[in-house]
């Protein structure tokens, strides 16, 4: 206990020095160097390796804290939610703002939805259900989704994110690993965080067109590595794989037995078509899917996984622990929806995004085109740093995402969502260039 009290000492010191130098906290290059150091050892010494790297992953994770919190007394960390909250609190006080933040389609949900909501007192629908969800919503779902899914392999929870949530923290333990592409939206990290978990970034640039390198992928893997998660199409990004890439993750999941979340929630807006991973039939996959962006019912608090069951029991014991089941007068506002098609949808965000990419191209910005979901992330010019040009924006009356919401390089970049109408849209570009300008 004194060498540990001794080292995080030391790991303060260096998080003050990474603070003044302006670099981010975590190395992976280093850690991956300890970590090789100390499966050797412990092959040596007759330590078994899994136990030994959880127990380096839970001093790295001390360090990392207490270096985040050396950062986090000195900066002001920001994210898309943040923004948010102060572009509401300026509407409040009679400022308009445009919302160009945050993921919520403003269109509303299918006609059926609102028939089927309304039906719900006449129908005495408002009881407590099964903690997996009422047979009739994950039979449609499973049926959505082919033959061979059946309505055991569905659970369906209160938004993706809880689907999220449910599947590392009934997956994961105390000092195992997951590894995460970034930029990524924050969720995966928080889960893992929150159960203990280390995550591992495999970083992608803009360069790279924000394509995962498998090879430093496979270099990442180690004895503790549970899980990969993969969320294409793309939040921030908008981009989807290529087919070779997926086939050669699926298959270092498969030779390494770790599981892939795959987090699915824009697959309806994808513009030049989407392969689920479901269709790659491996046993350790969970795929993740909501109604809130395809069918715009971000309220209603409606998500759903598809695994193995055994998979399924696992996430269905913590759901039943925290909340029994999702409102089921909202499952039968989502059965409503399942059979409805959000092609008009996905052709709405599609010349939402065309607009956004235009006026971005007028301003001289780099940035990758979308092939789906509801977001562009353009890099901003001439070193300027995403916090400056959003409070810089948000003061001119438009919201825009910070770049470094989704990872700890990314402070060069903002994330533009599409969720106002064309109008709208063009403002709020308008008034961006300003900010940039
Ligand atoms: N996954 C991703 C990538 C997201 O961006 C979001 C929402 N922003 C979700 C999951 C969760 O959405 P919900 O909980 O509303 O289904």
């Amino acid at each position: 206990m004194r060498k540990v009290q001794r080292r995080n000492e030391l790991s303060k010191q260096v998080g003050a020095i990474k603070n003044k130098l302006n670099i981010g906290v975590k190395d992976e290059k280093v850690e991956q160097d300890i970590r090789t150091f100390i499966s050797k050892l412990s092959n040596e010494i007759g330590i078994d390796p899994y136990f030994a790297g959880r127990l380096l992953n839970i001093l790295l994770a001390e360090s990392t804290r207490l270096q985040v919190n050396e950062q986090d007394s000195q900066t002001q960390f920001e994210s898309h939610l943040t923004v948010f909250m102060n572009a509401k609190k300026l509407e409040a006080s009679g400022k308009k703002i445009i919302h160009m933040e945050v993921g919520e389609p403003d269109y509303p949900p299918p006609e059926n939805v609102r028939k089927a909501l309304s039906k719900v007192f006449e129908s005495r629908q408002y009881h407590y259900s099964e903690t997996k969800g009422i047979t009739k919503l994950r039979t449609a779902i499973a049926q959505k989704w082919g033959n061979h899914v059946n309505a055991d392999q569905v659970i369906v929870t209160p938004g993706g994110r809880f689907a999220v949530f449910a599947a590392i923290s009934s997956l994961l333990s105390i000092g195992d690993e997951l590894i995460c592409v970034e930029p990524a939206w924050p969720a995966y990290r928080e889960c893992a965080a929150f159960v203990g978990s280390t995550t591992k970034i495999l970083k992608t640039t803009l360069e790279e067109e924000w394509n995962p390198d498998t090879g430093k992928l496979e270099d990442m893997i180690s004895c503790s590595t549970k899980m990969i998660v993969l969320n294409y199409p793309n939040n921030p990004t908008g981009r989807v794989l290529d087919k070779n890439i997926v086939d050669k993750i699926v298959s270092l999941a498969r030779d390494h037995s770790i599981y892939l979340l795959s987090d699915e929630v824009y697959s309806d807006y994808a513009f030049n078509g989407f392969t689920s991973l479901l269709g790659y039939g491996y046993e350790k996959s969970i795929i993740i899917s909501s109604f809130s962006k395809s069918h715009a019912m971000t309220g209603f608090r409606v998500g759903y996984a598809i695994a193995e069951e055994n998979i399924v029991n696992k996430m269905a014991k913590i759901q039943a622990t925290g909340l029994t089941s999702v409102a089921e007068p909202m499952q039968y506002a989502a059965l409503a929806a399942v059979e409805e098609s959000s092609s008009e949808n996905a052709k709405r965000m599609k010349r939402r995004l065309g607009i956004i990419c235009n006026k971005l191209q007028e301003m001289s910005l780099e940035f990758v085109e979308p092939d789906g979901a509801m977001y562009v992330y353009p890099k901003l010019s001439g070193g300027k740093r995403d916090v400056t040009i959003i409070r810089k924006a948000l003061d001119l009356g438009v919201a825009i995402a910070p770049g470094s919401g989704f990872g700890d390089c990314y402070s060069e970049f903002i994330r533009i969502s599409a969720c106002q109408p064309e109008d709208q849209l063009e403002k709020g570009m308008d008034l961006l260039k300003a900010a940039v300008s």
